[in-house]
């Protein structure tokens, strides 16, 4: 890939920044590969985007359902013919397994497919029945205005679609700011919409820092909801600027200690597969990623035996193999996290499985973690089993039958993602009923995710508003219309009309 200045896509055209300041993307499996330079945005920049974007607001939402929805069949197509290059700027940038990266594009065709039914299928609100039968009582779903999109670098296509599909669909103008890791993902987004011809100030892509860019579209007075998802420290920051702001909602989408719970009926080839698939794709660095494998007690030996021999054998290295099952981690950061959640299960006391960090990296400059696995009983005080490694780091941890498992899911503040695996539909219904987590699977790994349902976590992995279908409630505001069909006035509740 040859190195590219890039620039923002503000109103509908390609823009430095006005300071001139830039800063890098690189590959981070092999750092000294520069994937591109640029702008950081700021102040100019933000006025610009958040002005273009309201001006543009009531002729996009003028439009109508179908005519906006159009706009993204447009975009998954263009999506869907440059699938394979699109993957592959993924796998340079993110360090994701091309695999996975494929897996990504998928996702956000989907979703913007979604975005066009759900325009087709032209879902405007509801028509209720009124007490008074001359009356017809609607409920219209207007569009809030301008949503600014924030997103992570670890699913740098699909997670902008989650976010500005149904945003746009439903009559929003979004401006994103993708994660200042993975620009050349947003910078490729902004293309799609510039070929599928949308028109100016609908859709904007801002590159740059969080705190320079992103923090002033959470606080500017000219956007109206802000979609978040990465970790929880700014989540929690980004909640607390929204609340300031009477005429603005916020979602944050955040991270989690998913766990697998393997049962004593399990079918041992499904759990391991599962629990592999859950710790470690994409370098454990999902916010589903499990880093708990709950296992009852009576067959904890034979899954752990099979689990550490089976994780010797996962092949990790340069993103681009289609033969490896994980790549690199995203930068110099995430490798020290992982370290220090590493070095801090040994140190609070647990048996180390399985450490291959000590093998050679699969390049000696790109950033890797290994798989790390390590056992012991449940401490609700230990910060390795509780908080999340965002690595490859996964604890084999023993219990006794589903209530114990499910006691154990529980204790810990996050409630993203979990699954069991069983082969009796009892144990998993009582999981299911009683798992503090927005995502459950029964015989499936804790990954995985679709538009169709609702994606997000209780407790400390949200703040209760799941993304993707569940956004909805968001990105509208429910107007409350009511016709007279009478020629007199005829109030509800018995109320008098009589002017006396
Ligand atoms: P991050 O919180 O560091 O960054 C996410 C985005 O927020 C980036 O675009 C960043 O520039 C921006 N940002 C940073 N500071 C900001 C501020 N003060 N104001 C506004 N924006 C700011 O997260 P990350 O490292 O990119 O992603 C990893 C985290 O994301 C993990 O915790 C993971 O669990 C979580 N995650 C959650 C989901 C979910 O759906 N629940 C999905 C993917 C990732």
């Amino acid at each position: 890939m040859a190195t590219r200045q890039m620039q923002n896509f503000i109103n509908g055209t390609w823009k430095a920044a006005q300071s001139g300041d830039r800063f890098e993307s690189r590959n981070p499996a092999h750092p000294a590969e520069l994937i591109g330079v640029f702008p950081q945005s700021g102040t100019a920049e933000i006025e610009e985007a958040v002005h273009s974007a309201n001006r543009a607001q009531e002729s996009w939402r003028a439009l109508g359902l179908v005519k906006r929805a159009e706009y993204l069949l447009r975009v998954a197509r263009l999506m869907e013919e440059d699938t394979e290059p699109l993957a592959q700027i993924i796998a340079r940038e993110a360090g994701k397994q091309v695999n996975e990266a494929r897996a990504d594009v998928v996702e956000a065709i989907h979703t913007a497919q979604y975005a066009f039914a759900f325009g087709h299928l032209g879902q405007y609100g509801r028509v209720l029945g009124d007490e008074v039968p001359s009356k017809r009582c609607y409920e219209i779903l207007e569009p809030r205005g301008v949503v600014v999109a924030i997103t992570p670098w670890n699913f740098p296509v699909a997670l902008p679609f989650w976010l500005t599909g149904l945003s746009l669909v439903l009559g929003n103008c979004v401006i994103l700011k993708p994660s200042e890791y993975t620009p050349m993902c947003g910078a490729r987004i902004a293309g799609y919409f510039e070929q599928a011809g949308m028109p100016a100030g609908v859709f904007q892509v801002l590159h740059g820092a969080g705190e320079t860019a992103g923090a002033p579209l959470v606080s500017h007075p000219g956007t109206h909801v802000v979609l978040f998802t990465g970790s929880y420290g700014v989540g929690l920051r980004i909640k607390q600027e929204v609340a300031k702001h009477a005429h603005k909602v916020c979602t944050i989408e955040t991270g989690g200690k998913n766990a697998v719970l393997v049962m004593e009926d399990a079918n041992l080839d499904m759990a391991v597969t599962a629990s592999l698939l859950s710790a470690f794709k994409t370098a454990g660095q999902r916010c589903v990623t499990a880093g708990r494998l709950l296992v009852d007690s009576r067959v904890v030996e034979r899954f752990r035996d099979r689990f550490v021999e089976t994780a010797k054998r996962v092949r990790v290295g340069d993103p681009l193999d289609d033969k490896v099952f994980y790549g690199a981690m995203i930068n110099r950061q995430g490798v020290e996290k992982g370290r220090r959640f590493n070095e801090m299960a040994r140190t609070e006391g647990f048996e180390v499985l399985l450490d291959r960090n000590t093998e050679a990296p699969p390049t000696p400059d790109g950033y890797w973690l290994k798989p790390f696995v390590y056992a012991g009983p449940w401490r609700s005080d230990s910060v390795c089993l509780t908080e999340e490694a965002f690595s490859p780091h996964v604890a084999i941890v023993p219990v006794r039958g589903v209530e114990e498992a499910v006691t154990v899911y529980n204790d810990t503040k996050y409630g993203l993602s979990g699954a069991i695996i069983t082969e009796d539909y009892r144990k998993a219904k009582y999981a299911e009923e009683h798992m503090q987590c927005g995502i459950f699977y029964w015989n499936l790994p804790c990954i995985g995710a679709g538009v169709r349902l609702p994606f997000g976590g209780v407790k400390q992995s949200g703040n209760l508003i799941p993304s993707a279908a569940g956004l909805i409630p968001v990105l509208t505001h429910p107007k409350a219309v009511t016709y007279n069909l009478d020629t007199t006035i005829v109030m509800a509740q018995g109320l008098s009309a009589e002017i006396k």
